[in-house]
């Protein structure tokens, strides 16, 4: 027999006064700390605080991940096996198995009960929470949901949740509802978060002002603010959840286009460097590369050029798969800066990728009377004395440096060019930091992680895009090789062949945390292991520990074709480029992601030999990782890589890369709500039009919301 049980209803606070019971202006109440909250404390404020939430407003707005249908209740003889069920009934005995039963299986106690209702019994057992025994007593009421599973033949339930089923239990958020499941952190349960986030909207919901413009939710059909909420935690059906959902994802989306569009106003008044550009200098440019730029190329030449003579400052980003050849587009701007009078940056993530630059751009800028600088940590510090002071008296043009050119008592003299390479290796504050250094100056920014052009354009509006969206031709596409560990003879005996036949190889080592001993000794003991395997080959290791000439000495011999073969962690994977390696073996290959495999596969990719880029995975692997080798294995193409990669991670992970200063997006998924985002794109431009500053009274909620993300 099932029977549904009506779901409790979230009781209404008095609206009759719009203040809250503590006396703030009711605008406010979003942001009153989460310990206005019955039963949250200094404790439960930390836990919290871990998931970023420490106002009412965040607390709110944490929406449940998924959904459980636990409405209706199901007779214990009516269970079967595998499938979730509510039951309801009374504890009929109880028993505890002490931890040394279990020795060996990593279990530390056991309590189990026996639950039955009118129609049969079934027991519950809960692993590793020795602390039940003090809460669950034979004779009481209980409600629990979970999944079932068959051990020695009969049925049960493992760690299932539960309830105690107490007269003023009438109200359970937890039970005989459709209830929401939430990303938690240690020290907080659902039913922790749940009764939090009930007595929030019980409390508060009447006194919060909807932040989505009356005529907006007119128009879309929108429920006002808090019945969505009600709605999206604690929903009636999964049909009003939904367009609950709905909701809040046009509201960020829609949040992040005004956001997109007040940025751009705003920089558009700014007042910037209208650099000169001499078809002189550009001629002599062109010249002193070694190739013709390709049409792509010369597109967002064009752009950025334009860009630069604008009063107001550039704000670009160039996007181009690995090896499309940004660098060189990037040195035209450096040229033009220089040629300009005012002083060029180029901040690189790595210390070996500025040197690699530094020397390129040196070379280029031969016959050129443009100072360079190289400015990273490991310089001496007389050597840094003397960059910092050619950058404040203005004899040096142009800079490449690491993170060492965000130092505090780094200054320029006239600062007019930022341009940021693998701008996704850096903080959302350090890139904001470089330009800070002059008043106003152009900024470009690379990245060789691709997204979706209409995506980039919604999202990053205020980002303009230039893509490269092709290789220097006669480039060959590395062939993917996905090998298992019993075959690991075969792969270096591959690699022996290519060796002999004049190539190079690189194997890579994630080395995920190089200032771990264990891990570096773990890398020195392989290195030695593939000398005895190579034998007769010069092979050598890298890694981030080597001190700086060591570094710069191997990369010269690998350039210079002494070495054969290097064994490298990951330090190796931005930027790096010599032509003649075009074998990389990757080892346990389940432990990078999809960007950063392809990054690597980007190492190989300059040359006109046949590119092979093996990875040899553990017989085992999870699901994800399954799938993110079949996706590399199968795609080439850093652009639908990015998608592929998005669908796989989530927005809040992936877009953290591309995060300009906005908020990250909790609910909305640029990818799969792309129809929600044009919509909302074209509501915000409209509002923008008629509403620039944002005047109108009935927009103020709403300019309230964007100041307070604008801040935090
Ligand atoms: P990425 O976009 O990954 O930063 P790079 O700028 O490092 O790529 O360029 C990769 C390689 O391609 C470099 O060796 C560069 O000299 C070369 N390259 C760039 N543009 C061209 C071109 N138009 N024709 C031939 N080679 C090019
Ligand atoms: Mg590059």
């Amino acid at each position: 027999m099932r029977k549904k049980i009506s779901p409790p209803r979230i009781k209404e606070s008095p609206a009759q006064n719009k203040r809250s019971s503590y006396g703030v202006p009711s605008q406010e109440v979003w942001q009153h700390s989460v310990r206005f909250l019955k039963g949250v404390g200094p404790r439960l404020e930390v836990f919290l605080q871990r998931l970023g939430i420490s106002q009412l407003g965040d607390l709110c707005y944490y929406f449940p991940l998924r959904y459980e249908d636990r409405r209706t209740l199901t007779s214990i003889k009516d269970i079967v096996e595998g499938e979730s069920f509510l039951v309801s009934g009374k504890v009929l005995a109880r028993n505890v198995k002490p931890s040394y039963l279990f020795r060996g299986a990593g279990i530390r106690g056991l309590f189990e009960i026996l639950l039955g209702d009118n129609t049969g019994n079934i027991k519950c057992v809960w692993f590793n929470q020795p602390y039940l025994k003090e809460y669950i007593n034979v004779g009481e009421e209980l409600l629990v949901y979970g999944k079932t599973v068959k051990f020695h033949n009969k049925l049960q339930f493992n760690s299932p949740q539960y309830e105690k089923v107490t007269s003023s239990d009438k109200d359970s958020f937890n039970f005989g509802r459709i209830v929401g499941i939430y990303r938690l952190t240690e020290g907080l349960t659902q039913k922790k978060i749940r009764k939090i986030i009930f007595d929030c909207l019980g409390r508060y919901t009447a006194y919060l002002e909807d932040p989505l413009p009356f005529t907006i939710r007119g128009e879309k059909k929108f429920s006002n603010i808090s019945q969505s909420l009600k709605n999206i935690h604690f929903p009636p059906s999964f049909e009003e959840a939904n367009a609950a959902r709905e909701r809040f994802i046009f509201e960020e989306l829609f949040f992040s286009q005004i956001m997109v569009y007040l940025r751009k106003a705003k920089r558009v008044l700014q007042k910037g460097i209208p650099f000169t550009i001499s078809p002189q200098c550009i001629q002599k440019m062109r010249e002193s590369l070694p190739f013709r730029l390709t049409p792509s190329q010369e597109n967002a030449l064009g752009l950025i050029s334009e860009d630069m003579q604008k009063s107001y400052p550039m704000h670009r980003l160039l996007q181009g798969d690995v090896g499309s050849g940004k660098t060189a587009v990037a040195l035209f701007a450096l040229a033009i800066c220089a040629d300009n009078g005012f002083q060029a940056s180029l901040m690189v993530p790595t210390e070996v990728l500025a040197y690699q630059h530094y020397k390129n751009i040196v070379e280029t800028f031969k016959d050129y009377d443009f100072n360079v600088g190289c400015l990273v940590s490991s310089i001496t510090p007389q050597e840094r004395q003397s960059i910092m002071q050619g950058l404040r008296s203005g004899t040096i043009d142009i800079v490449i440096g690491t993170h060492s050119l965000l130092e505090e008592d780094v200054k320029f003299k006239q600062l007019g060019l930022v341009i940021i390479d693998e701008q996704h290796k850096f903080g959302v504050a350090q890139r904001a930091l470089l330009p800070k250094k002059g008043v106003n100056p152009d900024c470009l920014v690379m990245s060789a992680t691709p997204i979706p052009r209409s995506l980039a354009l919604s999202l990053y509006g205020d980002l303009d895009l230039a893509i490269i969206n092709e290789l220097p031709p006669g480039r060959k596409s590395p062939q993917t090789i996905v090998r298992e560990e019993d075959r690991r003879k075969e792969v270096y005996e591959f690699v022996a062949q290519r060796l002999r036949q004049g190539r190079q190889a690189y194997i890579i080592y994630p080395v995920i945390e190089e200032s771990q001993d264990i891990e570096l000794q773990s890398l020195k003991e392989k290195f030695l292991d593939l000398k005895k395997e190579f034998k007769g080959f010069h092979i050598e290791m890298f890694h981030g520990r080597l001190q700086k000439e060591e570094k710069l000495k191997i990369i010269e011999q690998f350039k210079n074709n002494k070495i054969k073969i290097l064994v490298a962690t990951t330090v190796i994977e931005v930027g790096i480029d010599i032509e003649n390696a075009t074998v990389m073996v990757v080892e346990n290959p389940e432990r990078f992601g999809l960007a950063q495999l392809h990054q690597l596969r980007g190492r190989i990719r300059r040359s006109v030999y046949e590119p092979y880029f093996i990875l040899i995975k553990r017989q085992e692997l999870g699901d994800a990782a399954k799938k993110r080798l079949a996706i590399i294995e199968k795609i080439n193409d850093g652009f639908k890589l990015a998608e592929e990669d998005l669908l796989l991670r989530g927005p809040g992970d992936f877009f953290g890369h591309f995060q300009w200063g906005f908020p990250a997006l909790k609910i909305a998924n640029p990818l799969k709500d792309i129809e929600i985002l044009k919509d909302a794109r074209k509501a915000a431009y409209q509002l923008i039009k008629k509403d620039p500053y944002l005047n109108a009274p009935h927009h103020k909620q709403m300019r309230k919301r964007l100041q307070s993300w604008l801040t935090k």
